[in-house]
């Protein structure tokens, strides 16, 4: 039989392609932050991109993992990261998707996405995309054994200028077929005047950014909803911390 197990991407430095914080959390949620790093695996020599394009949204989401670490310490809540950058593998998107290794991403271009052989592909989905879910499906099936409830709630974050064009929303609370969490969230929000609150922006599943929430939580029958933060809100200790205060308490609310 032949092995095509050997490691092509990630190196002995590189470490795991995710992370699991408070595994053993108490609450019912699990958060999950698959653009949580910028990072890149030595054996990719940066993507050929420009330390901008690295540094910015297209690589990463600014600030979602420590807002996210935040509320895991809030609700005592599991938190899963996927620890390289969306443009290694956007863990967001299936393999299937012709976004999940883009080679153009809003103004910037990737070249070491471009033309990628089929073994390159294999070997980013393999070490990348599936570590990644299946680290949550495991955290899913051990709550599942105890008779826990589980719910998922991913956590982003978006730039305030996409392709020229301002962002009023602050807060996106995004769903798919499954509706309920959110209409509790949005319920629970609708009269703080906090923060702009808006349902299915500044994306909607319409936009293909639900893959996570459909194969964890539609296709499981779990609750589950997808948090998308301006990212200007969250660009400091502060910022974060008030951030997800405020979302730890609208989730609480909407349990
Ligand atoms: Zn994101």
């Amino acid at each position: 039989m032949s092995q095509i197990s050997q490691s092509q991407l990630l190196g002995p430095d590189d470490g795991p392609a995710f992370s699991v914080h408070r595994p053993d959390g108490g609450s019912p949620i699990i958060l999950l932050c698959e653009h949580a790093s910028n990072s890149l695996p030595k054996s990719l020599k940066q993507l050929g991109a420009s330390s901008e394009t690295m540094s910015s949204h297209a690589a990463w989401d600014p600030g979602a993992l420590q807002t996210a670490l935040k509320m895991s310490e809030k609700l005592d809540a599991t938190l899963v990261q996927q620890r390289f950058s969306r443009l290694v593998y956007d863990c967001n998107r299936p393999p299937t998707s012709a976004t999940a290794m883009p080679a153009k991403s809003e103004v910037h271009s990737i070249p070491g996405n471009a033309n990628l052989s089929a073994a390159e592909r294999f070997a980013r989905t393999s070490e990348i995309y599936w570590p990644f879910h299946h680290a949550v499906s495991d955290v899913i099936a051990r709550r599942a054994s105890e008779g826990r409830e589980v719910v998922i709630v991913t956590i982003h974050s978006f730039t305030k200028v996409y392709n020229g064009a301002v962002r009023d929303v602050e807060l996106g609370i995004l769903h798919d077929a499954d509706a309920r969490l959110a209409d509790r969230m949005l319920d629970a929000t609708k009269d703080s005047k906090q923060f702009n609150t808006q349902r299915n922006a500044p994306y909607g599943p319409q936009d293909g950014v639900t893959h996570t929430l459909q194969i964890h939580g539609i296709a499981t029958g779990l609750e589950n909803v997808m948090i998308e933060i301006r990212n200007d809100l969250i660009t400091d200790d502060a910022g974060q911390l008030a951030m997800a205060e405020y979302l730890s308490k609208v989730l609480e609310a909407s349990l």
